[in-house]
């Protein structure tokens, strides 16, 4: 996403492809949820690597202070835990949304849910299969990532590229392992449970590390690759539900006053039937911003359905917010109270119906579906 940001605003054509159905999976668990995102003190002699130049070019042209210029530009607040290590206070979504809105904003077209298969590099061009179509291009990055944790999308996709094009690879192997220690460290086994600041050294390499678990084998505190299950990863927010017509759970009233950080890292979906309400719902955007929401870019919820073969949602006739959870439902009386309906009228708050998956934090704010409101509108006019 940073190379296809990075390119689109260099003024060139970029198709994104991955065969995800949600952009920056790995990045939503790293660093246990809150990523840590850079390191004040990154420098190339702490990468070791076989060619140690290539840290040192690398970081000469994008240094931790241009990604933290970056964090701060989208608003995201953070904080630093240890040895200039910085995550963001709120979660990883928010450097996901940050990447997404990058890429929005330099033109990039992004392609979701179709993998590439195959890559040929033919008349000067390359040409790629994807999700069944051909696409060429005169340049073409493969960012496939590490194999790890293939359920989120891990292939050795690229590897197989390279290789038939000739390429020697080096093998790849789990850099985030524990350090086993033999049966006969005893002194060990009675430290178990103690975390510690240490400095490790192996052969020429020293470094300092900000906290070492001691754990029995098997319930290591570092996440091993191998091991999905035991990472924390997220509920998957990006498919924000189908609202059916039918009411549902009513809102309950507001008991006690709202907070004004109640919207602080939630994540607010808006919905929209048709590009006629893009701009009311353009204009919601940057409010809920300053509310602390992260506002992923507007979904035209009748293109969506159009691509994926489906029928449209139901919609509501009135403006509506559907809180996934009780925790996210202080943050819709917030909205409501603070922010007019673009179209008018009151908002109406509602959980989301118990038939849906809720995403804890996430909230959908629907723009009315244009007949259902004005069927409304006439009943009420008494037509
Ligand atoms: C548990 C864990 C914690 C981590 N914590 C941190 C941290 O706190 N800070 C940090 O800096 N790094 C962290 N990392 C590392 C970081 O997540 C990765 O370095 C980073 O995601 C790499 O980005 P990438 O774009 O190269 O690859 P990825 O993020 O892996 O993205 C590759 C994409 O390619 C797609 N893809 C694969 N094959 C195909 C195909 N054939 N067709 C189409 N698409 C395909 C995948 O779906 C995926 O979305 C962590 C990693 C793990 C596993």
């Amino acid at each position: 996403m940073m190379c296809a940001a990075t390119a689109g605003a260099r003024g060139r054509r970029v198709l994104l492809a991955d065969h995800a159905d949600e952009p920056g999976k790995k990045i939503l668990i790293s660093g246990g949820g809150r990523c840590n995102f850079t390191n004040l003190h990154t420098a190339a002699d702490r990468y070791l690597s076989s060619n140690p130049h290539f840290a040192k070019s690398a970081l000469g042209r994008y240094t931790p202070q241009d990604f933290l210029t970056l964090v701060e530009r989208h608003g995201i607040a953070w904080h630093e835990k240890t040895l200039g290590q910085l995550f963001c206070d709120g979660s990883a979504r928010q450097v996901v949304d940050m990447l997404v809105d990058e890429c929005a904003k330099a033109g990039v077209t992004t392609m979701l849910g179709h993998a590439a298969t195959a890559i040929e590099h033919r008349d000067g061009c390359f040409a790629v299969a994807i999700g069944g179509r051909e696409y060429t291009a005169p340049a073409l990055v493969l960012a496939t990532g590490g194999p790890s944790i293939p359920k989120l999308g891990a292939t050795g996709f690229a590897y197989d590229v390279a290789r038939s094009f000739g390429l020697s690879i080096v093998h790849p192997r789990p850099a985030l392992v524990p350090f086993t220690l033999g049966a006969d460290e005893a002194l060990f086994r009675s430290l178990s449970g103690v975390s510690a600041e240490v400095e490790v050294h192996w052969q020429k390499v020293r470094f300092r590390e900000a906290a070492v678990v001691v754990a029995p084998e098997g319930e290591g505190a570092l996440p091993a690759p191998s091991a999905p299950s035991a990472m924390p990863v997220p509920a998957s927010p990006s498919s924000p539900s189908w609202a059916p017509a039918p009411p549902t759970a009513a809102a309950p009233p507001a008991p006690e006053p709202v907070s004004p950080d109640a919207c602080r890292g939630r994540r607010v979906y808006i919905q929209i039937h048709g590009p006629a309400q893009q701009a009311q719902a353009a204009s919601m955007r940057q409010p809920w911003r300053r509310l602390g929401a992260v506002v992923p870019p507007v979904e035209d919820v009748l293109a969506s359905a159009r691509a994926a073969g489906r029928a449209p949602p139901a919609g509501y006739a009135r403006p509506t917010i559907l809180w996934h959870d009780a925790g996210s439902q202080a943050c819709a009386r917030l909205m409501a109270q603070r922010l007019p309906s673009p179209v008018g009228g009151a908002w109406q708050l509602r959980a989301l119906p118990a038939r849906l998956v809720p995403t804890p934090g996430t909230l959908e704010v629907w723009l009315p579906r244009p007949d259902l409101a004005s069927a409304a509108a006439g009943e009420r006019a008494g037509q």
